[in-house]
Order: C-alpha cells, then sequence, then structure tokens
C-alpha cells in the first residue's frame, strides 16, 4: 500500500462522508475497513431465516427529516422516501387492546412527563447537576400507571439504554421528534447508493490494530495486512470497539478523550425479525407498532413492528438491559419475540410466519459490540470531548457517538461527523 494524505478508518456513514469529502477536495485517501462489506451499523441484509425478505439490521428509519443529511443526498438522488409508520401505534394490556379511555391519559402522561423533563434539563443547564432521564420521572410522578411504558420508549427503545442510565441532558438534545422516512428497499442499500461510489474505494477486510502517532507530522496505522503512513487518520469506529482496546494507541489517547468514551458506553437495540407468509393477514394495519402495557418501571419490554417497512416482516425490538440480558443468545430472544406476538395478537398469528427468523448480532460482534453510544449523567459534555482533533490536528474521532447538536446515535448525525473530521483534518494539514 502506498502512503495517502489521510487513512480512514472505518467505511460506516462516517467514514464514507469524511472519504466523499477529501477525495472531493483531491486528497489522496485510503478507507480501511475490517469487515466484508461497507455501510457499518447501515446494513441491510437477506438472511437465510428470511425465506427473501431483506431487513435493515441496524439503521431502519431516517429521523429528524429536516436536517438529516441522509435526506438531503437521498433527495438529490431522485430516491423515493416514504412516511414510516403508517399504522400508528397500537397498546396492549395482556392480551386486550387498550380502549381510547385509557390511552388518552397515557397521551396526557407523556405530555406531562415531557414537560416535566424539559424543566429539570432547563435547572441542569444553568448549573445544576445533570442527572439520569429517569430523575423526570421521580421528580414528576413517580407512580404513575404510564411512567413504566414512557421511560422503555424513551430510555430502551429510543437510546437504547434505560432511563435510569442516561444524562437527562444528552437525551434532550437529542429528541427524535420529528417524522420518520424509510427509503424503498433499506437504509443500508440507500447509504450504499448515495455514498458508496462518491467515497471512493475502500480495502474492505482489513483490521487496524494500532495506531501511533508519536512522531510529528505524521500517524502510523497498523493493520492485519501491513503498515501505513498518512499525513492524517480519522477513526470512526464505536466507542464500543474503542472502550475494548480493539485498536492500540501510541502514545495513548488524550485524557480528555479517554474520559470522554468513560462516559459514553453502547447501549443497545436488538431486532428479532420473522418473514410473514405472502397470504397472511394480521388484524392490524402495515406499519404498525404493538407495544405492551408495563407492570412497572424497568420492566422487560419489547416493540414490535408489522411489516415497518417495504419488507414482509414481523420485527421485535429488544433495548438497554434487557437487550443484553439476551445478546449472543439468538434463540431466546426470536423466542421471546415469537411469544410476545403470540401474546398480543393471539397464537394463530404464528401460523402467518415462516422460517425460522433472524437476529441482528450488535451486542457480541467484536466490531461493533453494541447499537450506538448513550451518554451517562454527568456526561452531556463527552460528544463534543470525544471529537476533538489531537495530535496537532491529525487524529479525529468522528462517528455516531461524537456528534452533539441533535443527532446523536443516528446515520444523519454519523454522516454529519465524518464530514465535520474531514473539514478539521484539511485544516491541519498543509495547503495544497
Ligand atoms: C439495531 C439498530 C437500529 C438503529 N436504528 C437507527 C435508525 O432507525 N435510524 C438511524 O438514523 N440510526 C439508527 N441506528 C444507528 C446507526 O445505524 C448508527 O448510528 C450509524 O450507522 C453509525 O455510523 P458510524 O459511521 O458512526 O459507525 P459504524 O457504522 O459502526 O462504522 C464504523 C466501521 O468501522 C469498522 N471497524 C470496526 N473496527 C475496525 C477496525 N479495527 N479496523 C477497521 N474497521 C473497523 C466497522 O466494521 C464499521 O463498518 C441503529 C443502529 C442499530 C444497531
Amino acid at each position: 500500500m502506498s502512503d495517502p494524505d489521510i487513512v480512514i478508518v472505518g467505511a460506516g456513514a462516517a467514514g464514507l462522508s469524511a472519504a466523499r469529502i477529501l477525495r472531493g477536495a483531491g486528497r489522496s485517501v485510503i478507507v480501511l475497513e475490517a469487515h466484508d462489506t461497507i455501510g457499518g451499523r447501515a446494513r441491510t441484509s437477506t438472511p437465510d431465516g428470511l425465506h427473501g425478505a431483506w431487513i435493515d439490521e441496524g439503521a431502519s428509519w431516517l429521523h429528524q427529516v429536516d436536517r438529516n443529511p441522509l435526506v438531503d443526498l437521498a433527495r438529490d438522488a431522485g430516491e423515493t422516501l416514504r412516511p414510516a409508520h403508517q399504522g400508528g401505534r397500537r397498546l396492549f394490556d395482556g392480551g386486550r387492546d387498550v380502549t381510547a379511555a385509557e390511552t388518552g391519559p397515557y397521551d396526557a402522561a407523556a405530555e406531562a412527563w415531557h414537560a416535566a423533563a424539559t424543566r429539570l434539563a432547563a435547572h441542569a443547564r444553568t448549573g445544576g447537576p445533570d442527572p439520569a432521564l429517569s430523575a423526570a420521572g421521580d421528580l414528576w410522578s413517580p407512580d404513575d400507571p404510564w411512567l413504566a411504558n414512557i421511560e422503555f420508549w424513551e430510555g430502551a427503545i429510543i437510546a437504547a439504554a434505560d432511563a435510569d442510565s442516561l444524562s437527562l441532558l444528552d437525551w434532550q438534545r437529542n429528541q427524535l421528534d420529528e417524522g420518520d422516512l424509510i427509503p424503498r428497499d433499506g437504509v443500508g442499500r440507500l447509504l450504499r447508493r448515495c455514498l458508496g461510489t462518491a467515497a471512493g474505494a475502500v480495502r474492505c477486510g482489513v483490521a487496524v490494530r494500532r495506531i501511533d502517532w508519536s512522531v510529528p507530522g505524521h500517524v502510523t496505522i497498523d493493520t492485519d495486512s501491513g503498515r501505513l503512513r498518512a499525513g492524517a487518520c480519522i477513526v470512526t469506529v464505536s466507542t464500543g470497539v474503542l472502550r475494548d482496546e480493539r485498536i492500540a494507541f501510541a502514545p495513548a489517547l488524550p485524557g480528555p478523550i479517554l474520559a470522554a468514551l468513560d462516559g459514553l458506553p453502547m447501549g443497545l437495540l436488538s431486532k428479532a425479525a420473522f418473514r410473514i407468509d405472502d397470504g397472511a393477514r394480521f388484524d392490524v394495519p402495515d406499519g404498525t407498532l404493538l407495544e405492551r402495557r408495563l407492570g412497572s418501571r424497568g420492566a422487560d419490554g419489547m416493540l414490535l413492528a408489522i411489516r415497518p417497512d417495504e419488507s414482509p416482516l414481523a420485527t421485535g425490538f429488544l433495548g438497554g438491559r434487557h437487550a443484553w440480558s439476551l445478546a449472543g443468545r439468538e434463540h431466546e430472544a426470536l423466542d421471546s419475540i415469537r411469544d410476545g406476538l403470540a401474546d398480543l395478537l393471539g397464537r394463530d398469528a404464528l401460523k402467518g410466519l415462516v422460517g425460522d427468523g433472524a437476529v441482528s448480532r450488535w451486542g457480541s460482534d467484536p466490531l461493533f459490540l453494541g447499537s450506538y453510544a448513550y451518554a451517562r449523567p454527568g456526561h452531556a459534555g463527552a460528544r463534543a470531548a470525544l471529537g476533538t482533533p489531537f495530535a496537532d490536528g491529525r487524529l479525529v474521532l468522528a462517528g455516531e457517538a461524537s456528534c452533539h447538536d441533535g443527532l446523536a446515535g443516528t446515520v444523519g448525525g454519523a454522516i454529519q461527523e465524518g464530514a465535520r473530521a474531514a473539514h478539521a483534518i484539511m485544516a491541519a494539514l498543509p495547503k495544497r
């Protein structure tokens, strides 16, 4: 391999976005990706257990559509995007539908809880402590019968971590409060079409093991297929990979970056899906989200989505501690989703499923070690600190975890961060 201006580690959304900008600016770039394909956590696949149906194992919705860079890229490319969750949300209590008389109080509770969380966050911003998201419920109404569901949704499902482990301020900054869009054939494929070509060639199947920044003026990168020297390096791997020291840094990462990593563990959102038989009809419209009423705060919950996109799947979502407890236990995860579906829609619903199903493995895959990062209480500033360039501006960590302006944890945020890192690196390198 000949030495480039810049090495980019990882070809997910952030790495592809950085490569596109740097190559567009005439810089020589090598992108190294340990997996055998690009896209990272935006991955559309067709596992055997789904009998020909495709699944987005990771990202599947385009959030915050008014400021999501992937929405802009898709529209520029003439892609069709359509609104997600067209079937709405349906709530169950035991085996019965929650009545309209009960959903009213749920909606009212969610609104009142949001107002309480916003007030508490305003206090934290003006010098108060940055508490856990669960503090909002403690202050508002800890015995409210809907609090468990509200926290399940905001914590385990959206943030992939339970409400008592999340920074309130970070939660508030990253609320997903606009509608979602879905592409026609998966976010992984969309990302590939929108960024794959512009980002240029990627060396797949090459894992980076060590990054040496001890000598001013350049960075040395050791991979499992040789050594590279570059003027600068952008590292886009997850905080799970960095915290587990799967890549060694020499010298060690600077103290503020290590402190930021300490504040940004990986949450886990797992998907387990079954193919719906072509002729099968459930008693719910396509794009419906099914949720069960939870008995107590922190109870294990699951969200079920019936044909959430153009693929004929019943997909279950497990998040936070519950998801971690089933990481690496794929059969149990699949069984729990199958049982959940039977509980909500009746045993006959299972007759409409074909195949063994498929389950995501983000928690146990050494290239990710989780789904996306969350900030611990008191660590709302960690994302900005994580993405601060070091080594005279020649090394930058970038990705969903470093996004600190409202898109953290998302593909759009990763694209934005890849672009930010590319511009920061160009500012640090000698002009051409
Ligand atoms: C289940 C799930 C559901 C999600 N849902 C949504 C959603 O609906 N909408 C949304 O916007 N986002 C969603 N996300 C989050 C989104 O997928 C991520 O935030 C985003 O894709 C992260 O991009 P990235 O470039 O920061 O990191 P990554 O995609 O992780 O890219 C980093 C790359 O580095 C590679 N790598 C790791 N180690 C090495 C090494 N040693 N050497 C070389 N390469 C290495 C990895 O293989 C990977 O390809 C979801 C994620 C998951 C897991």
